[in-house]
């Protein structure tokens, strides 16, 4: 049953956890990629050009969008991000499941242009455990944090138009439960229409 990758969004709120948990389903399994996206904002401190996100300008973005280089773009506290789409199809059409680590405006945009993408939302524990996490993390001024919280507030209100929940408790449970849910997503029929082709073809072939 070769099949074609399936594209997966996971999004949660600014410190979530779903950086820690994309780079533990990475380590585990080799059928994931995880796309790159390109930003306008500042690298953080030990982040590299390519390797987290691919840092542009704002004209350089405009200049993807207005070629069409994009699956999806959203504009974030102050900054675009946008999904580059020729990678994504390089990795699906070579069977790889690839992973778009984006927010909730871009996630709905590619489930509208691909709607059996499987959209992923990992959930902190509490909200306090949220905070927490943000405020624990040190690489961000107050202002930022008060604004990543402002929105999780306003990205809460979008959650149930997501497919599946994962609360982030234990990284080694959750990215189990995310790879299983990725991989049963290759049976859905839906998914397999190359394959259904196939043994009706065969059908039709044996049985006259
Ligand atoms: P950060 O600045 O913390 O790396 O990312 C801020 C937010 O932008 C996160 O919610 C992240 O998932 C989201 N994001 C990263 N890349 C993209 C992208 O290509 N498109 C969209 N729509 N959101 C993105």
């Amino acid at each position: 049953m070769n099949q074609r990758g399936i594209l997966v969004v996971v999004s949660g709120f600014s410190g979530s956890g779903k950086g820690t948990l994309m780079k533990a389903l990475l380590e585990k399994y080799d059928n994931y990629a995880l796309s790159i996206s390109a930003t306008t904002r500042q690298p953080r401190a030990g982040e590299e050009n390519g390797r987290e996100y691919f840092f542009v300008t704002k004209e350089q973005f405009q200049e993807m969008i207005r070629e069409d280089q994009l699956i999806e773009y959203a504009q974030y506290v102050d900054n675009y991000y946008g999904t580059p789409k020729a990678y994504v199809e390089k990795q699906m059409d070579a069977g790889k499941d690839v992973i778009l680590e984006i927010e909730i405006q871009g996630a709905l945009k590619v489930k509208e242009q691909f709607p059996e993408t499987l959209l992923v939302f990992i959930m902190p524990p509490s909200a306090e455990e949220l905070k927490r996490r943000l405020v624990g993390r040190g690489t961000e001024t107050e202002e930022v944090i008060q604004s990543r919280l402002e929105r999780a507030v306003k990205e809460s209100e979008g959650i149930e138009r997501y497919d599946y929940l994962l609360v982030n408790d234990d990284v080694e449970r959750c990215s189990e439960e995310m790879h299983r849910l990725i991989q049963i997503q290759h049976n859905r029929a839906v998914n397999c229409l190359e394959f259904i082709g196939r043994i009706q073809e065969e059908l039709k072939k044996i049985a006259k």
